[in-house]
């Protein structure tokens, strides 16, 4: 599997209707999840690896429409991995404290640390989506945000961090499905909010902020990957691989062992 063809090249301008949310590879569900499986062993190792070498850190971010799958990827990716090194942070509609402040100070502070990975659900860039479609604050506030947002991933890459930002792309039929599974389902109620209406309402308006989001914040530094969603396993398998091969660039060594180690037992 290709991942590069997922990726959004700094400075194209992307039409979502160029991207086929079931990827053509939808029929063959054994082999996307034979894939899946593979590199999800192969990330579980990775991230032992990363968390021992405690040099390296990784942010990487998910955004989606309402429904998208930001959940259930988080559990299938990295709920096999090991909970002490990686710290997933939830971002809902910013507290009154939070508002107090920039938009980027709530999610500068949970910015991965060494030898971590931190999964964004939803993330600052809800600060370009949500509050663009809502005009929550004015187009001359929200328009400075892709620079800032740009200077702000540089930032966290400057010193360290790696980054993946990874948007799940779904179709509007799909949502559909899945936000009607959630009411149509005692154990999914608790997932849906009215409020899912009047967003699905707003899904043109969604397409084109995503679109400049894509358009204005893929860089080589944090890149974008545009991961066909309507499918569960092909997306898995799509996302397993890329963090594997993120991971796998970062040429990572197990720390070197104590000296006069060799020869050393346990005694009794
Ligand atoms: P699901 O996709 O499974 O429904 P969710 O992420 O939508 O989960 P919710 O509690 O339903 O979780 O929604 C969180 C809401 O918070 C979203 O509508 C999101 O747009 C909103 N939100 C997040 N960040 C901001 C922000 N900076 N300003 C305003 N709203 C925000
Ligand atoms: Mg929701």
């Amino acid at each position: 599997m290709k991942t590069e063809k997922y990726r959004v090249a700094p400075g194209k301008k992307v039409k979502l209707s160029d991207f086929d949310p079931d990827d053509e590879l939808d029929g063959d569900k054994s082999a996307w999840k034979a894939h899946f499986a593979a590199s999800s062993e192969r990330l579980v190792e990775l991230q032992e690896l990363l968390y021992a070498e405690g040099k390296h850190k990784l942010l990487v971010v998910l955004q989606a429409i309402d429904a998208g799958g930001k959940d259930s990827t988080i559990r299938k990716v990295f709920g096999p991995m090991n909970p002490q090194g990686v710290k997933v942070a939830t971002f809902k509609a910013p507290t009154e404290e939070e508002l107090g402040h920039d938009y980027l100070w709530r999610v500068h502070a949970r910015a991965p640390g060494r030898g971590n990975i931190a999964v964004f659900n939803r993330s600052h860039y809800e600060d370009v989506l949500i509050v663009r479609v809502k005009n929550l604050v004015p187009k001359a506030v929200w328009s400075k945000r892709y620079d800032h947002i740009n200077d702000f991933e540089r930032l966290l890459t400057d010193e360290g961090t790696t980054i993946v930002k990874i948007f799940l792309h779904i179709s509007k039929k799909e949502q559909k499905e899945r936000l009607q599974d959630r009411l149509d389902r005692p154990d999914k109620h608790w997932k849906f909010r009215k409020d899912d209406l009047a967003e699905r309402a707003r899904w043109d308006e969604y397409e084109d902020a995503f679109e400049a989001m894509l358009s204005k914040t893929s860089t080589d530094h944090a890149p974008w990957y545009v991961v066909p969603g309507n499918h569960k396993w092909a997306r898995d398998a799509i996302i397993g691989r890329i963090l594997v091969e993120t991971l796998e660039g970062l040429d990572m060594q197990y720390p070197p062992a104590e000296e006069g180690l060799e020869g050393l037992e346990i005694p009794d």
